[in-house]
């Protein structure tokens, strides 16, 4: 099997080429490698994220976003260790981690942000060295060209973690590197939530999608965790690469820019800090209900979807907490003869970023079929001929990665779509023209949902 990664070597010529030989040997040798190559979308602009594997000077490995030791490096071929394995050293119940900021570049406001977000939620405590402070175990934070961690500790050395082009949610998602996460869709039940189209990505890319053997600790799967990706991520022109089997989450996957409850879980459990708050609080067992968890100040930690001080009423499900908090206009339409309106229609369409997904979902050996009344979002743009950031995308269905997208008045009234099979799938997405100082003058759409057999289905 020629892997990814030798594709990538013979494209490109800024490698080391005795080190990245070894590499491209290794790789073939052993696939459990391939769990650990890993990219970010920390960044704003996925394109300008680093694309090299590099093997440097020190024997260290650079993938992407995740920089690995060269004991981590060889242990990963030999081993197949998990990032359990890297976890920072604790010491009566607190995990104390020594920091450095080592350019004066490092956006501290941002990283004191991050720190505290994480120390907020976790047992882990972040401490600033002194001037004079000779330990070698610390979390180095620099400036090296682009946004990158590693997984977990480096004993006896720098952990370093680089914050050069690392906007919004970066700085807390390669903490959550340096603590010892991995991407969400690196996750090892991850197959369970998305479809993963290995053809619609860069081929210099493809290693970056690999699944690995990771612990879950019986937290779920989260499309809004801060490790996750978004659906197009390295896609070749934009395609489409992870495909949500829970259709709601398509565009929405990737959004999450907070440390979310399964996030904290997972850390907590990782560390152990909830057995420690658990000790401290005198209980004998975990009292919160529905995946909650007790924390420092023994209350409950409750996801979304819960109530009660021990989150004892599961009012829904997190996901559709989720859709409810973060994306209102989601729906599921099941109702032949439905009429649906864009929000605001005719004339009162949002100006700030919004984005939703509408499902029409027939009976079984029923086609969904919508047809539109009406049609007009921005148009696309004349110098690129393509739809900017207002349209809407129509899939047939989840089998289906990539959808037709429309703008401007595309759609002429009286068209109808059907579904080759039950589902018919609506992805809208508007502009935040309020960044601009602008308003949304598009009207956005009309449309009647209808159902028709389909001839040969039994
Ligand atoms: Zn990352």
């Amino acid at each position: 099997m020629e892997s990814a990664i030798t594709r990538h070597h013979s494209e490109t010529s800024s490698l080391v080429s005795w080190s990245s030989a070894v590499i491209v040997v290794k790789m073939v040798r052993r696939e459990t490698l391939q769990t650990f190559l890993m990219l970010c979308l920390c960044l704003a602009n996925i394109d300008a994220a680093p694309m090299d594997v590099q093997r440097r000077a020190d024997g260290s490995v650079l993938i992407a976003d995740i920089l690995y030791s060269a004991e981590q490096w060889d242990r990963f071929l030999d081993k197949n260790l998990l990032a359990m394995e890297r976890l920072w050293p604790k010491k009566d119940g607190v995990v104390n981690i020594f920091y450095k900021i080592s350019d004066p570049g490092v956006d501290t406001t941002a990283l004191n942000s991050a720190i505290a977000a994480w120390e907020a939620k976790t047992c882990i405590k972040f401490s600033k060295m002194a001037e004079s402070d000779e330990r070698v175990d610390y979390m180095n934070f620099w400036l090296n060209k682009f946004c990158y961690a590693t997984i977990g500790y480096w004993e006896g050395k720098p952990t370093p973690v680089s914050l050069a082009d690392c906007p919004e949610r970066g700085p807390t998602h390669e903490i959550g590197h340096a603590l010892g996460m991995v991407h969400e869709q690196s996750r090892s039940d991850r197959d369970d939530n998305i479809i993963v189209y290995m053809a619609n990505i860069k081929p210099a890319m493809k290693h970056n999608y690999d699944k690995g053997p990771t612990i879950n600790f019986e937290v779920p799967y989260d499309y809004y965790s801060l490790m996750q990706y978004h659906d197009r991520s390295f896609g070749i022109d934009g395609k489409r690469v992870m495909v949500a089997k829970d259709v709601r989450f398509q565009t929405l996957m990737g959004d999450g820019d907070k440390i979310a409850h399964w996030n904290a879980k997972l850390m907590n459990t990782m560390y152990k800090c909830t057995d420690d708050w658990l000790k401290a609080c005198k209980q004998e067992s975990e009292p919160c209900k529905n995946g909650g968890y007790t924390q420092k100040d023994c209350s409950c930690a409750c996801p979304l979807g819960t109530t009660g001080d021990k989150c004892e009423n599961l009012v829904m499900s997190y996901r559709d907490a989720l859709i409810k908090q973060f994306s209102p206009y989601t729906s599921v339409i099941s109702t032949s003869g439905a009429e649906v309106v864009s929000p605001g229609y005719p004339d009162k369409a949002p100006s700030t970023k919004t984005q939703y997904t509408q499902v029409f979902r027939a009976e079984k050996c029923q086609r969904a079929v919508v047809t539109f009344q009406d049609f007009q979002i921005e148009p696309r743009s004349a110098s690129k001929n393509r739809c900017g950031f207002s349209y809407l995308e129509i899939r047939s269905d989840v089998s289906v990665p990539e959808g037709k997208i429309f703008c401007g008045e595309e759609i002429e009234k009286g068209t109808a779509f059907k579904s080759d099979k039950s589902e018919l799938i609506l992805h809208y997405m508007n502009n935040d023209y309020t960044k601009f100082g602008k308003e949304n003058k598009y009207r956005g759409y009309k449309a009647t949902f209808t159902t028709e057999a389909i001839p040969t289905c039994s």
